[in-house]
């Protein structure tokens, strides 16, 4: 039987079953203990340091217990916890950013995914580096700076050369005042040979699902293709940070299996990265399954209700209280309002999951052919935009850490340095400029300049306060952009 060691890069020692189960045991147990229940809050609160804030985090046993107590003074009290750790490290900025769906040729057979080989009614379709360069026109037209890429796997149709031809025509595309500045991976584990190419054309965070920590469902759910390998996905991180790419993104597909088995799973995986890499995930996704050409969710026995999906979320920020956290446009704008406010740092606006989907079409179009599943958040980006600053969040374009180097463990040091209001916050603000001059409706526009007057007040240094109101004047008055601490 395998032994849990965290360190061990072999997929069934770091995510390890029995280990799992003896968490679940012991969350179980300790549910209602309430003086432990109140150590473990007091651990995750942040706490003042000489700069900024400090947060313990919570290991997998101690964030497990908290996910199983029902009791609801400490349910509030776990959502609280969750927005002051969101505002001391994030503060209010929510970064945007849309998928990019290149190809849903797939050889895989996921039982949850529309894509998979056996459906033969969704058409295939493979975006030409022409129709790559006019989506990317259309998502710059919208203004986004950000994508995630998304492809199925297929090593004839989507090669890894396809996928790196791809990312240079995002990048070298400048419509207008427009610009792609930074493109994040969504496709299947590969090699380390593989995510050294990536890594060399560019690319921020490789993103990768685990869809299920749970091996037996994981098999089954995965019948055939290369896919099905549990061990190969589930090792795929360390064989990212192997070929060099620092900021990798984890994520389950809740619905599938038992969500605290997930959740255990998912912090496990995160404590292996920082054991082994010095440090853990970029981001971590909470994607809930969704309807689907060929996909009932409901044949998925485990699917969770709204309310377990915010404790599930808030504990997860207790937990690694340093990792960027994702809602997509899966979820509806109800159920994002209330997620904001319990850590997530950034959402998808305007998104299509279909090939091809944005070239051609208007705010209110949407092919349904090739998509992947249901969005049910169908706003246009500057209703997405607009509805965030409504609600008190400063959506953000910039890209500015990873341009700057500022990946995988620096980026973590900028986090606990306290320095993000002298530096990610005049991002975020003068991103938003461009957007409103270049992008937004005029109602939009109005909001957007009224916030970004108030929230210049909060730049701590002098200095940095004017010359973010010098570029911010630039921005305005030219078509000179793109600046950033
Ligand atoms: N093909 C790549 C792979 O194998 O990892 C990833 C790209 S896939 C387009 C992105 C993610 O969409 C998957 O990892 C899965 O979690 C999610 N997904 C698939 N089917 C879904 C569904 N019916 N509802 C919600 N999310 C789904």
């Amino acid at each position: 039987m395998a032994i849990y060691n965290p360190k061990s890069l072999k997929a069934e020692e770091f995510i390890n079953d029995e280990e799992i189960r003896e968490t679940l045991r012991y969350a179980e147990e300790n549910k209602n203990n309430l003086p432990l229940i109140e150590e473990i809050l007091e651990k995750a609160r942040p706490k003042k340091a000489e700069k900024g804030y400090v947060c313990a985090g919570l290991s997998h046993r101690e964030a497990s217990v908290l996910l199983a107590c029902e009791d609801p003074e400490v349910i509030e009290k776990i959502y609280k916890i969750a927005e002051e750790i969101k505002l001391a490290f994030y503060g209010n900025r929510i970064v945007i950013f849309a998928p990019l769906y290149l190809s849903n040729y797939c050889v895989n057979g996921c039982l949850y995914c529309p894509y998979h080989l056996k459906n033969k009614h969704i058409p295939r379709k493979k975006l030409t580096q022409e129709e790559v360069r006019e989506e990317v026109i259309a998502l710059q037209d919208m203004g986004h700076k950000r994508l995630a890429i998304e492809a199925g796997e297929d090593p004839v149709n989507n090669p890894i050369e396809y996928i790196l031809d791809c990312i240079h025509t995002i990048y070298s595309v400048h419509h207008k005042n427009g610009d792609i500045r930074r493109v994040n991976v969504n496709i299947a584990a590969t090699t380390v040979e593989n995510y050294k190419k990536l890594k060399e054309a560019g690319i921020g965070t490789y993103i990768l699902f685990q869809e299920t920590y749970h091996k037996e469902s994981y098999l089954r759910l995965h019948p055939t293709g290369p896919k099905h390998d549990y061990d190969y996905h589930t090792e795929a991180m360390d064989r990212a940070m192997e070929g060099g790419i620092d900021d990798v993104g984890l994520g389950v597909l809740f619905g599938l299996e038992l969500y605290k088995y997930e959740f255990a799973g998912l912090l496990m995986h995160a404590e292996h990265l920082e054991a082994v890499h010095g440090v853990g995930p970029h981001t971590i996704s909470v994607p809930r399954v969704k309807k689907a050409d060929d996909i009932d969710p409901t044949e998925f026995d485990n699917g969770i209700d709204d309310e377990t999906f915010a404790k599930i979320t808030a504990c997860i920020r207790l937990a690694v209280p340093y990792t960027g956290m994702i809602i997509s446009t899966r979820e509806t704008e109800q159920v994002r309002s209330k997620l904001l406010k319990l850590g997530i740092s950034q959402v998808s606006g305007g998104s299509r999951t279909s090939v091809g989907g944005y070239a051609g079409y208007s705010a209110d179009e949407r092919p349904h052919d090739t998509e992947q599943f249901d969005v049910s958040d169908q706003r246009s980006l500057d209703e997405v935009v607009r509805w965030l600053m409504e609600s008190g969040h400063i959506p953000s374009f910039c890209t500015a850490c990873y341009r700057e180097g500022r990946t995988g463990d620096r980026f973590m040091a900028l986090c606990k340095s306290g320095q993000i209001l002298n530096c990610c916050h005049p991002n975020a603000l003068m991103t938003l400029a461009e957007y409103l001059k270049d992008y937004a409706s005029e109602k939009t526009q109005e909001v957007g300049y009224k916030m970004i007057e108030e929230e210049l007040k909060k730049i701590p240094r002098e200095k940095t306060r004017e010359i973010t109101i010098e570029h911010l004047k630039d921005i305005k008055e030219s078509n000179k952009r793109d600046f950033y601490f």
